[in-house]
């Protein structure tokens, strides 16, 4: 059996638990072991496809389809891997597979019950993720202490009870620095992890999240009340990147104290190339502004990132691949509707990227932006609805037809985006959720186009997640007036890339290729349309 090291969060969430996890990977890898990555949601939705982007973050795609949490992009990111379907787990797919195979008459007439048998599958699943590996890493969503992750910390508790040598178990305990004091508090720590000795469970290391270095005062205040050696808790202050992380850990030896805990040696050493990147992202002086055109950031009087993450990594990721440090900023669609004379300040940026996103809000905006882009040869990406809203800008403005649109917002309309007429059958029962195009599909590449030169190949894969497409109808008027279809996915002949001749930069994909960005391999559009900007 693979090892196996649980990660939960105590105190709050939003401490970066999904960092954490991601990083302890990387450091693992970095020692010559193969590490995989498990996300547990504890919630009902069966998977992230039917959560509000606002309230629940960006919805990340696998290569095999599957709607998910975006810190399952940060292992992908930080593993340098792909993820997969099974490596996801919610209560709802948890208790949707024990149901079916009560159903099934597999547990062969006996009483099911929610203990054993829920953690029981949860075991199942870590298992069957960790063949072939010698680690799976488990993030256990939410705080310890709430209702709705129980099962999986008792998953966690039989799993360490059968198998004491493999199972470690690392808590994310928060301590704050209350400002009228001055000082870091270790208290909601403590109860923490006296919650998880509630549970049955006692943590093997701790990570201690605060906005500065634990100091030597607080470390051993913890170990004497958390009952854990002071070697095995490690300082996890806040940092300016998230790549940083590993190495962060690493000053305190985390990834030795792992493996010495696990009976296990390293196999090599070898941070190099991360730690490489790192320090080019920290020497990188000049600076890129770019716009992302949005409207899932704002909530309240708070704006939240979270919606667009693996758009900002795949910005990074490539800025930083050119010695550029990107200034990003959030611009909001839905106020160019309401002032479009705020237009003109669209000049002060360097790049523009209009991002995925469903439903009718900012959409006039957004092709607002898009018409300044093109016209003033801004450098401009459009992924999914950018693409979309792209086409729609250049058939009502260049090619005048102007009641162009997607029937996504107005079913009597010219259907320049539609959905496919196999789609229509399976709305009209209702089945939303066979509808959409997901994960990776096929796409070949123009090799006279810009994106040619991006990619340098031709034969290409990228991951989706939309519901419609480009009609095909429209497709001669369009190129006439100098759009270039420059991608087609070859089986169901559907766009994939659409570019405008005689601009410096205007590409738009059907895709998401932000989806599939690493640190250590910049995605080419992105290093396209970087390198257009420079
Ligand atoms: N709403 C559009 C569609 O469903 C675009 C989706 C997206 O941008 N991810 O086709």
């Amino acid at each position: 059996m693979s090892k196996v090291i649980f990660v939960a969060g105590g105190v709050m969430s939003g401490i970066g638990k999904g960092v954490a996890t991601a990083s302890i990977g990387r450091i693992l890898k970095s020692k010559g072991f193969k590490v995989t990555a498990i996300k547990i949601d504890p919630y009902i939705n069966v998977d992230a496809g039917t959560m509000n982007p606002i309230e629940h973050g960006e919805v990340f795609v696998t290569e095999d389809g599957l709607e998910c949490d975006q810190d399952v992009g940060n292992y992908e990111r930080f593993l340098d891997e792909n993820i997969y379907d099974s490596n996801y787990m919610t209560t709802g797919r948890v208790y949707q597979t024990v149901i079916n195979k009560e159903r099934n008459l597999e547990y062969k007439g006996r009483c099911v019950e929610v203990v054993p048998h829920i953690p029981e599958e949860v075991i199942n699943r870590i298992k069957k993720a960790g063949k072939n590996k010698d680690f799976v890493l488990v993030e256990i969503g939410g705080t310890v202490g709430e209702y709705q992750n129980m099962l999986f910390l008792e998953a966690a508790r039989m799993m360490k009870m059968r198998y004491p040598k493999d199972i470690l178990f690392i808590l994310v305990g928060f301590l704050p620095i209350l400002k009228n004091i001055g000082e870091m508090k270790t208290k909601p720590t403590q109860y923490a992890v006296r919650t998880l000795n509630s549970a049955g469970l006692h943590p093997d290391i701790l990570l201690a999240r605060a906005t500065t270095i634990l100091d030597d005062v607080r470390k051993k205040k913890l170990s004497i009340f958390c009952n854990i050696s002071s070697k095995d808790i490690i300082s996890a202050p806040d940092i300016e990147s998230i790549y940083e992380v590993p190495i962060n850990f690493e000053k305190d030896n985390l990834g030795n104290r792992i493996l010495k805990k696990l009976n296990l040696k390293p196999k090599k050493n070898d941070l190099k190339d991360w730690k490489k990147m790192v320090k080019k992202n920290k020497t990188a002086s000049k600076e890129v502004k770019i716009a992302i055109v949005g409207k899932y950031f704002e909530t309240g009087k708070f704006s939240l990132k979270d919606s667009y993450i693996s758009v900002i990594e795949a910005i990074k990721h490539a800025s930083y691949y050119y010695n550029l440090k990107p200034v990003i900023e959030w611009i909001s669609a839905e106020s160019y509707e309401k002032n479009p004379k705020l237009l003109k300040e669209l000049k002060k940026y360097q790049g523009i990227i209009v991002p995925g996103g469903f439903g009718t809000r900012g959409i006039e905006g957004k092709i607002k932006v898009i018409k300044f882009c093109r016209e003033n040869k801004i450098p401009f990406l459009g992924l999914c609805l950018g693409m979309q809203l792209s086409i729609i800008e250049f058939a009502r403005n260049v090619c005048k037809i102007k009641e162009a649109y997607s029937t996504e917002f107005l079913k009597k309309c010219i259907p320049i985006i539609d959905i496919l007429p196999e789609q229509k059958e399976l709305i009209k029962k209702r089945h939303y959720g066979n509808t959409m195009r997901l994960g990776s599909y096929n796409c070949v590449i123009n090799t006279k186009s810009k994106a040619f030169k991006c990619y340098k190949k031709q034969n290409i894969s990228e991951r989706h997640r939309h519901r419609y497409e480009f009609n095909n109808e429209y497709k001669n008027i369009l190129e006439r007036k100098g759009m270039v279809f420059s991608g087609i996915n070859p089986e169901k002949n559907l766009a994939e890339i659409i570019e405008i001749k005689n601009h410096p930069f205007f590409i738009a994909v059907q895709f998401h290729p932000e989806f599939k960005s690493r640190p250590l391999k910049p995605h080419p559009l992105f290093k396209g349309f970087i390198q257009a900007i420079r």
